[in-house]
């Protein structure tokens, strides 16, 4: 096949083919120039994967990301974490080039789905590392202390997409692109997360049954985040493609929203439009049009 990136010939290490691809080491295309391809038997159903995340995203991006890569907290994961961004389905690749623009904007207020007076500089933290604003690093001990108390392996932890605190406010953002939200019914450690009854309106036994893991740890270490820094208010937003809202309907049920205690559902296009309604760089709508097409 011919590398998309540099145009050249690549001829294919046949001996990896019928395996999947986890490294370069394991592509079956290898390009010189450093790309590499998934080992899909179709040309067209082929990823690829370019040589290291910083070239997954825009320039105006690239500062700081290696550092939050090879810092995130589920340690057991960076690896493939990393590999996996490097690929141009990647599920985080947008949310940190998005998340990133808005922080640098000074934005991040639009995540919201109300008109918000908050300060243009809260603290940031991406896959639970500190990645600016006025003071992240207390946040991320404060994570990484819910996470040993609530018993997850240091290897293990919650790895929430991204945290923004303001001083009275924490918002977790769980961030799906073209996946739904992670569904594991019935899956044991779940309980450990249902720890705190004032939290939930269902039993154990019915929240575990519906499955939304992912959802239910975030929501739960988010809580204690905003008890834990004396906020009075959380919100544990949950953006993705517009099929997120049939989860929304189930875990609505679940949480014991307050509210103070929120959980809101964000559809990509409702976040793109206020960000262009507040104006967007050529580059920013440029790496979006390529970017989404999965999950509009
Ligand atoms: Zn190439």
């Amino acid at each position: 096949m011919k590398c998309e990136e540099c145009g050249d010939e690549i001829r294919p290490i046949l001996e990896l083919a019928g395996r999947s691809a986890v490294s370069r080491d394991t592509c079956v295309y290898q390009c010189a120039c450093g790309t590499c391809y998934s080992n899909a038997r179709s040309e067209r159903s082929r990823r690829k994967i370019v040589g290291s995340p910083e070239l997954n995203v825009p320039a105006e991006v690239q500062p700081g990301l290696g550092h939050v890569l090879s810092q995130a907290v589920n340690e057991r994961n960076r690896p493939t974490k990393k590999w996996k961004f490097c690929s141009d389905r990647s599920e985080d690749a947008v949310p940190w080039t998005v998340f990133r623009y808005l922080q640098g904007t000074r934005r991040l207020g639009l995540i919201l789905s109300e008109e918000s007076s908050l300060a243009p500089e809260p603290s940031v933290l991406f896959w639970g590392v500190p990645a600016g604003g006025s003071d992240p690093e207390p946040v991320a001990d404060q994570l990484k202390d819910i996470s040993r108390r609530l018993g997850e392996r240091v290897s293990g932890r919650t790895e929430p997409d991204v945290i923004v605190v303001w001083s009275n406010l924490v918002v977790v953002v769980e961030v799906k692109l073209g996946s739904g939200n992670d569904r594991q019914p019935g899956k044991r450690a779940f309980e450990r997360y249902l720890d705190k009854p004032y939290l939930y309106k269902q039993s154990t036994a019915a929240i575990m049954e519906s499955g939304y893991y992912e959802l239910v740890r975030n929501w739960r270490i988010g809580a204690e985040l905003a008890e834990r820094r004396g906020c009075q208010d959380f919100r544990l937003v949950n953006l993705g493609p517009p099929r997120l809202a049939e989860d929304t309907a189930v875990v609505t049920q679940q949480f014991a929203i307050t509210p103070r205690r929120r959980f809101d559902c964000l559809e990509w296009r409702v976040l793109l439009r206020r960000i262009g309604a507040s104006g967007s760089d050529p580059w920013f709508d440029h790496y979006l049009a390529r970017r989404m097409r999965f999950s509009r």
